[in-house]
């Protein structure tokens, strides 16, 4: 599946939030949303037009997609997914989302960024409840171990990204020494610490 390889800080400057896509140089002074508050190729002086309903429902669509580094084709497919599941459905695209193995490799800390933790998953550093997997996409379920490979265990970005401070959500456990995890459950919304109105994404496909 491709992915984005344009700048990251550009998809943040469009935005106008900090998507938090460059691990700890995102909680620096370097962060590019800081230092340019502006939309890429837009003069500090020109001011943002004023947003359409339809406006904040697609770039609120372009937030989420961006934070989780998926492309449009296959968002649309979670979107999909999330429609035809029963509960709320937005709430439905965010568990996907979340339970992403990439996205739970960053959750759990052992890598600094989603798109780190989806190069590692990609370059077999990790198996998920004893058995090698690695496509990053793939859905973990409640009760899923997710180890670091004995190989891989030296890794210097993941001792790294371990000293990070971002807290582990609720929905999943880790142990720092044997460099493994657990998921206890999947998330409610109320456990997805994204800051996005997913109810936005409902709307706009339902146009
Ligand atoms: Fe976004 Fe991080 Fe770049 Fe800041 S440093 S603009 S949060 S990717």
């Amino acid at each position: 599946m491709a992915v984005y390889h344009g700048p990251k800080c550009r998809q943040c400057r469009r935005e106008g939030v900090k998507l938090m896509l460059k691990g700890e140089r995102c909680t620096t002074e370097k962060c590019a949303v800081e230092r340019r508050p502006f939309p890429p190729g837009m003069r500090q002086t020109k001011r943002r037009r004023s947003a359409t309903e339809y406006n904040t429902q697609l770039r609120e669509k372009q937030k989420i997609r961006r934070i989780y580094g998926v492309l449009e084709k296959q968002f649309s497919l979670y979107f999909k997914t999330a429609s035809r599941a029963s509960g709320v459905t937005g709430e439905n695209l965010l568990q996907l989302l979340e339970t992403r193995l990439d996205n739970v490799v960053y959750r759990l800390g052992f890598a600094p960024s989603r798109s780190a933790a989806r190069q590692l998953v990609l370059h077999n550093h990790f198996t998920v409840s004893g058995k090698k997997v690695n496509i990053p996409s793939y859905r973990v379920k409640g009760g899923d171990t997710i180890e670091v490979k004995d190989a891989s265990k030296s890794l210097a970005i993941i001792h790294s990204a371990l000293k990070s401070t971002r807290e582990t959500p609720d929905w999943l456990t880790v142990d720092k020494v044997k460099l493994a995890g657990q998921v206890v459950r999947i998330p409610e919304r109320g456990s997805i610490p994204v800051d996005v109105q997913e109810q936005l994404v409902v709307e706009l496909y339902s146009r």
